[in-house]
């Protein structure tokens, strides 16, 4: 017998209709590529994008036509999220730090028909324009330029096809496990890969993004994801801020620590979500500049491990709390955020604290465990570390173009992470698989590492890696950049580690390197400093 409720599908066009409908007023900050700020509401985001939808239909697209976009984080951005998945196009947001044959292969791969860009990407668009024959319309996301049109001439303009489009066409109807957007990860080995997001994967993962113990946006909110929307849909920020009626901030090309601090200071932000080195920059400009973030209440600070002297710099500098959270591109990407429990709240403050530093517990839609190298579980003991293996509503089947075959084993997915799960859920991330030390047939985290030494006055950043050893395999080697106008000596760095680690685990010397290598999504390219100084202890 079946039950007799109304059954709706899950679709991301309900999100901006809601928000439209219920939240019009509700103003959203956009930060102009071009200069200035423009000022929109929920309630004009929610017409321009179905006037964008209807638009699209009329080029006579065929369902699910990818629609590309290489943009920063803005009000048609937005628009463009709501207005091209609600129409039933698929919403490939194109990170614009790839290499060049990097994008050409994306966008082929992807097969798309649209590019909506930003005017900063027109020379990059250019430059690669006759290797993507499959992109019919080149769309620059403002009104009408004649310089840029003379620049690349088969150019539209974003305002112009909007109005072509009617703001009242109700979405098509369709099933919600139908694609709706597409990111590929960064690829640092091999090419990149597609993952293909169904509009219930997205609908159900900012429903648990809303949750308490996740990130929780309400109404009351004013939201600023730092986190870019070419990044897993600036982890799926905008989808919840709809579902919640929040109030967003989107801060454009300039994310920079003075830009930022400005922003905050400004409109009274109180939620802001990134990675750790924009963070770094922002408190930096907090220091120099003397705000003390008056409005912040919280950031949400994942991509990379959030090193526990930031956490408590926020906490006990300016009272803001930072989420920690973990997951990837494969995930949409939450998979972990950490919030304390009831039963923490007798612990002495310090052990608070030390449980605030990993990178907290799955929500209800995601599983993990952890596995050894023949794939049996370990305990969940907060002690044995293994492989990390997950499952659930928003986590990819197969890669797209790919099988689950080659995508999952046993209906798992595998991250490539190692980590350790205790009773409670609480995962701590010790490295990439392929990052890991293996110094003598134990290993060592290059992430526990890397938490300690960034903690140094006299270090701007830090990175370890395990290099090359006659005796152990792999010994670390921590690669560190001194902050600007400090020349700390190798002894004074490693001085850092005692009493904080077994010392055997101390890296047995410090290169220093002017900057590290980040990929496109900001994290540290270890295998580029292995292939550097992989060799520094071969005598
Ligand atoms: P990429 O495209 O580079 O794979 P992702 O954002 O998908 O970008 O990267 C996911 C990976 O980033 C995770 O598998 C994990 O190794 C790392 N990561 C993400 N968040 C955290 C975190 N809070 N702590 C440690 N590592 C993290």
């Amino acid at each position: 017998m079946l039950g007799q409720m109304m059954n709706f599908p899950l679709t991301i066009g309900s999100l901006v209709d809601h928000a439209a409908r219920f939240h019009a007023d509700t103003e959203i900050t956009s930060v102009e590529t071009k200069g200035g700020i423009e000022t929109t509401t929920w309630g004009q985001v929610g017409e321009n994008a179905h006037r964008l939808g209807d638009a699209l239909a009329k080029l006579g697209l065929d369902p699910q036509t990818r629609c590309a976009t290489i943009a920063w984080n803005n009000r048609r951005h937005l628009e463009i999220y709501f207005g091209v998945s609600g129409a039933g196009f698929v919403c490939h947001t194109i990170n614009p730090r790839l290499f060049p044959e990097q994008l050409v292969y994306i966008i082929t791969h992807a097969d798309d028909r649209v590019l909506f860009i930003d005017r900063t990407f027109v020379p990059l668009v250019k430059a690669i324009r006759d290797q993507i024959p499959c992109v019919e319309h080149i769309v620059l996301m403002e009104g009408r330029d004649e310089t840029l049109l003379a620049e690349l001439p088969d150019l539209e303009f974003y305002d112009e096809l909007i109005a072509t489009g009617a703001p009242d066409t109700p979405w098509p109807d369709f099933d919600e496990l139908t694609a709706s957007s597409l990111c590929y990860t960064s690829g640092t080995t091999g090419n990149p890969k597609g993952v293909l997001y169904t509009h219930r994967s997205t609908v159900l993962h900012a429903f648990t993004s809303n949750t308490r113990d996740c990130i929780g946006f309400s109404a009351r909110d004013v939201v600023l994801p730092v986190v870019p929307m070419f990044h897993v849909n600036a982890w799926g920020t905008p989808y919840a801020c709809a579902q919640a009626g929040a109030r967003m901030v989107l801060p454009g090309p300039g994310l920079d620590g003075p830009s930022l601090v400005k922003l905050i200071d400004n409109h009274k932000i109180n939620i802001a979500l990134g990675v750790p080195t924009i963070w770094l920059g922002l408190l930096n400009e907090a220091k120099a500049s003397g705000s003390k973030l008056t409005s912040l209440e919280r950031t949400v600070v994942g991509g990379s491990a959030c090193p526990p002297s930031m956490i408590e710099t926020f906490r006990d500098q300016y009272g803001v709390e930072v989420i920690h959270a973990w997951g990837m591109t494969e995930m949409s990407p939450l998979g972990s955020s950490n919030q304390p429990l009831a039963k923490h709240d007798d612990l002495p403050i310090e052990e608070q604290h030390k449980l605030r530093e990993n990178q907290g517990r799955p929500p209800w839609g995601v599983d993990l465990k952890i596995v050894d190298e023949n794939g049996a579980e370990l305990p969940r003991d907060g002690v044995a570390q293994g492989g990390l293996l997950v499952r659930g509503h928003w986590i990819l089947d197969a890669y797209f173009r790919a099988s689950t075959e080659d995508t999952l084993t046993d209906g798992w997915f595998d991250t490539g992470d190692v980590a350790t799960l205790d009773s409670n859920g609480y995962l701590s991330i010790k490295d990439r698989s392929k990052d890991i030390i293996k110094s003598g047939g134990e290993w060592i985290s290059s992430v526990d590492l890397e938490n300690i030494a960034i903690a140094h006055p006299a270090l701007a950043d830090a990175a370890v890696i395990g290099a090359r050893h006659e005796k152990w395999d792999e010994r670390p080697v921590l690669i560190a950049v001194a902050v600007d106008g400090e020349a700390p000596t190798e002894s004074d760095v490693l001085s850092i580690f005692e009493g904080k680690i077994a010392k055997w685990q101390v890296p047995d010397c410090v290169v220093f390197t002017d900057v590290l290598p980040r990929n496109a999504t900001g994290k540290v390219l270890k295998r580029n400093l292995r292939d550097t100084f992989g060799d520094v202890l071969m005598g």
